[in-house]
């Protein structure tokens, strides 16, 4: 992309309403704008950022045999009244009527709908297990909006559904989602820890949140700094062996970590004193088992082996990919702006021409923009090196490769690691060779 071709929605002064920095960098940076109290349309910059995310989602969501569906937005009110929820949800679902005065709701999550697409499509044990997710907005009446997209009132969430025969093998199903959970997050270039949370009426220890530290956040948070030494994508876990699964999940569960909710202080004089870390917390995924809750309420059952109907085991599983966009800059910035993990940049590198008149500069950064396309996001506006240097570093491309009328002649450039600030000078063919 040009830069002189595209919108700059870039914003000179801080906006009074944006209290925390992710917030006031999203807007600064021109990925979103408020269009009502916690509602955003989402800019060039910021649509590839969640676009990215969502697909780091959904790949590893379908490394675990996860089938994509979309749910619509709106849904029936009578699904809702069927599970006993229509009532129980509160002021944070919006209740819409149609013209025909028929109750209609805005989702704010879909097992309801889920349950009831099963119910429809799958008769017998043997299709079990079941797992389908969907990438689709949300909307929570949230009584107080805030922090931009991390808290807003219509946002975009991956939802996933298991339907398993067993209490045992639902379990495997919930170990899997932990694997899926904590590849994911390694893949977008943060920390999240799973931590123990409430699962209400249901009991067990089949509730976990995943956490991502920041000062800012919400929740407080207590873990075992073992934790954030841990390789997820080298870790090798034979997804269909019940043994490797389980010997995963209690290696990974053993290590304390809990947020206040759930906080047990015996537990935690238990973890040696250098290894506990006291903080706070974005909540980013969170994933539950549920056992019967849907099947049963709502009369939705498959047969067994032995002729006999019986409810399936259901478990549910969040990640707030809008809100990820946020809480991916509180935990990555300084004082000058973003720095994106490469991985969910919006462009891996910015071309900065510094030499706007001058013919060998030009020519050289074509050929470089030529080379590295979608890559990369070519600055060639007709602005001072100032202005290019502080909105690289405000929008936080990883890479910057700058082009001025010295290297030119010699083609060569400089290189700027954003996360660093290291420079390098660098040959045009070794630059090129680095990001093919
Ligand atoms: P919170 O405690 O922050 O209100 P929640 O526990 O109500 O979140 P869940 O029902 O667990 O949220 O939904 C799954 C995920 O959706 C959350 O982990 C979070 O990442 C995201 N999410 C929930 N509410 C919002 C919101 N208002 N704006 C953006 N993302 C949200
Ligand atoms: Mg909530
Ligand atoms: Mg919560
Ligand atoms: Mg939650």
């Amino acid at each position: 992309m040009r830069l002189s071709q595209s919108v700059i929605a870039t914003l000179k002064e801080t906006p009074a309403e944006a209290q925390i920095a992710s917030h006031r960098l999203m807007l600064r940076s021109g990925m979103v704008r408020q269009t009502s109290s916690g509602i955003y349309t989402w800019l060039p910059l910021g649509l590839k950022v969640l676009r990215k995310i969502a697909q780091i989602v959904r790949e590893e969501q379908d490394r675990i045999g996860g089938q994509e569906v979309l749910m619509p937005t709106l849904q029936s009110a009578d699904l809702w009244k069927q599970s006993g929820r229509y009532d129980a949800y509160g002021p944070e679902m919006l209740r819409i009527q149609d013209r025909h005065k028929r109750d209609l709701l805005y989702g704010p999550t879909n097992e309801e709908m889920i349950t009831d697409l099963f119910g429809q499509v799958v008769k017998s044990y043997k299709e079990l297990p079941q797992l389908f997710y969907q990438i689709q907005w949300k909307f929570r009446d949230e009584i107080r909006p805030r922090f931009g997209v991390m808290r807003g009132r219509e946002f975009l969430m991956k939802d996933a559904y298991s339907f398993d025969a067993s209490y045992g093998e639902a379990r495997k199903t919930y170990q899997k989602m932990m694997l899926a959970y904590l590849r994911t997050f390694q893949r977008l270039g943060v920390r999240a820890i799973p931590m123990v949370a409430d699962t209400g009426p249901i009991g067990g220890d089949l509730s976990h949140e995943f956490i991502i530290l920041a000062p800012t956040g919400e929740s407080g948070v207590f873990y075992d700094s073992l934790l954030e030494e841990k390789d997820w994508l080298q870790t090798a876990v034979d997804t269909t062996s019940s043994q490797d699964l389980h010997r995963f999940f209690d290696e990974l569960t053993h290590h304390y970590a809990a947020t206040d909710e759930k906080h047990d202080t015996q537990a935690w004089s238990l973890v040696p004193a250098e290894r506990q870390r006291e903080g706070r917390g974005i909540e980013v995924g969170h994933i539950f088992y549920f056992g019967q809750k849907y099947t049963q309420s709502m009369g939705v059952s498959v047969n067994g082996a032995d002729g006999a109907p019986f409810f399936p085991e259901m478990g549910s599983y969040g990640i707030g990919i809008s809100r990820l966009v946020g809480a991916i800059i509180e935990a990555s910035h300084d004082e000058n702006g973003i720095i994106w993990p490469d991985e969910v940049a919006p462009y891996k590198v910015v071309l900065l021409n510094l030499g706007n008149k001058d013919e060998a500069s030009l020519a050289l950064c074509e050929k470089i923009y030529a080379h590295l396309s979608e890559l990369c996001l070519y600055d060639d506006r007709n602005e001072r090196a100032g202005v290019k240097f502080a909105d690289a570093d405000l929008i936080g491309y990883p890479w910057q490769i700058v082009v001025g009328p010295k290297g030119a002649v010699k083609n060569t450039v400089e290189l700027k690691r954003r996360s660093t600030g290291q420079k390098e000078e660098i040959s045009v063919e070794n630059l090129l060779a680095r990001f093919s």
